[in-house]
């Protein structure tokens, strides 16, 4: 495979400003890979960065967004013997400083050191240069690969699977023959659902708004598709479950959502947090303490469970191909990140291929 010195590149130049440009292709250190970018997915993180910087990113003019994507193994570095080049992969964001506590246990997402390069710590597209990209450097720990049936562009979405199966596995994991409730239609809510189905739910309701997203969650199988407000979910699945469910699952970000979260689990059952709220929210702590009820966050798509998710991939279990709504060139990056931001046109995952 020819590398060639220069390649184009999505760079943000000034906040909420993208350009594509003329930049040196990467070269990978010990213990890196360079991967030639085949598809690189539209994340609302990728929109709030442009935004507003987050801690570690490099600064307007160098930073090159995008942090979910797959590729081809271009080069190795010294030290490589896990993918060769040629090999199809795809990629998780967070690669741990591997010497604070956090890392130490396991908890590399979480790392303590998060944002200072100089100790480690590196999450591409956030930290570091992405995948709206032509190139990337990537750490190997942070490469997985995939077999010829599973496409470049659902491989793009493994890091929204990875986050959906570590919460899971986080709240405990072992769901067969519960009942599932997931508020919100987005990817992680629509993914949310599969996953539950997968492992053993008994029913899975599935609350949204989007008439479009709704429609896919009905392709998917997904036991009940409610049309409502979250707030009217509540009465609902009292009605429908008397105690309440066994697990929430909170994906819209919404503090509506998050309130109906917190009320529907029966005594003793749980909520998991995917939809990160934007600011403080108003919940009813009182009913939640008095139920012993439980709560889960997560951050990123811990302990490996990207691993987990192309084993879903590679053997059907799973289907992203149906959340993939628009794909657009490197070139029309800016259309691809207006169509993720308006919702424009049923959008679900936006893909850019560069
Ligand atoms: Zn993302
Ligand atoms: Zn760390």
């Amino acid at each position: 495979m020819k590398i060639p010195g220069t390649m184009r590149a999505a760079v943000l130049t000034a906040r909420n400003e993208i350009q594509i440009k003329q930049v040196n292709v990467p070269v990978p250190g010990p213990g890196e890979v360079l991967l030639k970018v085949a598809a690189c997915a539209v994340c609302s993180t990728d929109i709030s960065l442009m935004d507003k910087p987050g801690p570690g990113q490099p600064d307007f003019g160098e930073f090159i967004p995008g942090h979910e994507y797959s590729g081809t193994i271009a080069a190795v570095g010294e030290a490589v013997d896990e993918v060769k080049i040629g090999d199809r992969v795809a990629v998780e964001v967070h690669y741990g400083c591997g010497r604070c506590l956090n890392c130490r246990n396991g908890n590399y997402t979480s790392c303590l050191n998060w944002g200072e390069t100089e100790k480690g710590h590196r999450a591409n597209g956030m930290t570091a240069p992405g995948g709206f990209a032509e190139y990337v450097v990537n750490h190997i720990s942070t490469v997985y690969k995939i077999p010829d049936n599973v496409g470049f562009d659902e491989a793009s979405l493994i890091t929204n699977l990875g986050c959906v199966l570590y919460g899971f596995e986080l709240t405990g994991g072992y769901i067969v023959g519960d009942t599932v409730a997931v508020i919100g239609e987005g990817p992680l809510g629509l993914l949310s659902a599969q996953v539950a189905k997968i492992l053993g739910a008994d029913t899975v309701w599935l609350a949204g708004l989007d008439d479009y997203r709704m429609g896919i969650a009905k392709e998917l199988g997904i036991d009940r598709i409610i049309d409502v407000k979250p707030e009217d979910i509540v009465s609902l699945l009292k009605k429908s479950f008397n105690t309440g469910v066994d697990l929430a699952v909170e994906a819209s970000g919404s503090e509506p959502g998050m309130a109906a979260a917190f009320r529907i689990p029966k005594w003793t059952g749980k909520v998991l947090l995917l939809g990160i709220p934007s600011g403080e929210v108003s919940l009813d702590m009182h009913e939640f303490a008095r139920g012993n009820k439980y709560l889960y966050t997560v951050r990123g798509e811990g302990r490996t469970n990207c691993r987990r998710a192309v084993s879903l991939l590679k053997n059907g279990r799973i289907n992203l191909k149906s959340l993939i709504s628009h794909k657009f060139g490197l070139g029309d990056i800016e259309k691809a990140l207006t169509v993720h931001k308006t919702n424009g046109n049923n959008s679900i995952k936006v893909i850019v291929n560069p």
